[in-house]
């Protein structure tokens, strides 16, 4: 019998926080979900406190996971917001046992079985980054690689809705997670662990526990491609996330608008500092066709996303158009590459996923080889 959340809750107050406080009387612990012995939920403190309560977030998953019933426990430390302060990000993490295709040097660990990992990410929230996401994996998928899908996006995590996933992941030997399987993809995403509800802002250093967890606590298996759908922005918590996950390649969503541009060119700038490859820009809601006459309008103003890639010396991978398909199926659970394999928006999707794999090719090749710069 998997213990009720009074039960798991009785066990929580034997433990004690960095302060000495019973856990369960300190104000941190968020909603507990269990299902089948599988328990999940959140320590919500202070951004300062994150290096002091990361024991007691082990501490607390191993009891957790130890108590009769329970099959895998997940607990991810979190932080609400504090106006004006900002923590910063971590040093990356230096070395691995294994580094990541096209890693070479210092840089976080690679994930084993795992080929490449690529984020897709913007310069702010709304421009169809997610939608770009579960449409691109779909489209590598086609063209015969093994694929997965980390949704990282702490802030509003999309995949459970995208494809219309309403289960929990499964355990595998009682402390790893399975991914869900979705058109023959495998998926995880941090909305699979968190409520929807939870009324938190996920922060730089706590978003590592959660996105550490779902990266090498997860049984991916063997992928040729891992696509990490990011938190839209260019904050602490994306620049940490891009120190963290072992990227060999970084591409960035953008809308045709000049404001969305701007963000794409610090997204860019971001991947940069951290020593990520741009692998190209993809400008989404780029042109509207009319349902009913055919004719195309450039609402936004077509070709911004192309010409600022060429000013930037980074590649164009394509323009995907605002259409009221990719809108409906994406907002059904039912992407469009999946569900309309033979229109025309898969073949969109289609032709800039094979740009992005050349694109990968060509960085791995020149991310093997680290320039050496000697300083005068
Ligand atoms: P983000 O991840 O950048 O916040 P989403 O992928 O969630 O953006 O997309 C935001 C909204 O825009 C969703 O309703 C989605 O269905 C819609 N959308 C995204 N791309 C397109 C497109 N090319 N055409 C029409 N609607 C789109």
């Amino acid at each position: 019998m998997a213990p009720t959340k009074d039960q798991i809750r009785e066990r929580l107050a034997a433990i004690a926080t960095p302060g000495g406080r019973k856990l369960t009387e300190a104000g941190v612990l968020s909603e507990i979900v269990t299902t089948d012995g599988k328990v999940f939920f959140s320590l919500s403190v202070d951004a300062a406190q994150v290096k002091a309560w990361e024991p007691v977030r082990k501490q607390v998953e191993d009891a957790v996971r130890a108590m009769p019933g329970v099959t895998s426990a997940m607990v991810a430390l979190t932080a609400e917001r504090s106006a004006g302060k900002s923590a910063p990000p971590p040093p990356p993490q230096q070395g691995g046992a294994r580094p990541a295709h096209g890693h070479g040097g210092g840089g976080p660990a690679g994930v084993p079985g795992v080929t490449s990992i690529i984020a897709v990410a913007s310069g702010k929230g709304g421009v169809g980054k997610s939608t770009t996401a579960i449409n691109l994996a779909l489209a590598l998928r086609d063209l015969g690689l093994k694929v997965g899908v980390l949704d990282a996006d702490i802030y509003g995590p999309s995949m459970p809705k995208l494809l219309a996933i309403r289960e929990k992941p499964q355990t595998v030997g009682g402390t790893r997670l399975k991914p869900i399987s979705r058109y023959d993809i495998a998926v995880m995403s941090i909305g699979f662990l968190i409520e929807e509800e939870t009324p938190m802002i996920w922060r730089g250093p706590m978003v590592m526990s959660a996105l550490t967890q779902m990266l090498r606590e997860v049984e991916w298996g063997q992928l040729d491609i891992m696509v990490v759908d990011m938190p839209p922005g260019t904050g602490d918590a994306q620049l940490t996330m891009a120190q963290q996950v072992p990227l060999a390649g970084a591409v960035i969503v953008s809308t045709p608008q000049d404001l969305a541009l701007i963000d794409a060119r610090r997204g860019v700038a971001m991947f940069k500092r951290v020593n990520v490859p741009i692998l190209g820009v993809i400008e989404n809601m780029s042109y509207f066709v009319c349902p009913h006459c055919g004719t195309r309008s450039d609402i936004f103003g077509h070709g911004g996303a192309e010409h600022e890639a060429e000013r930037l010396n980074v590649p164009f991978l394509g323009a995907v158009p605002l259409d009221m398909t990719i809108r409906e199926t994406s907002d059904a659970g039912l992407p469009v590459v999946a569900t309309q394999p033979d229109g025309p928006h898969a073949k969109v999707y289609r032709d800039i996923a094979q740009k992005v794999r050349t694109a990968l090719a060509g960085s791995a090749g020149s991310r093997a080889a680290p320039k050496i710069v000697i300083e005068a």
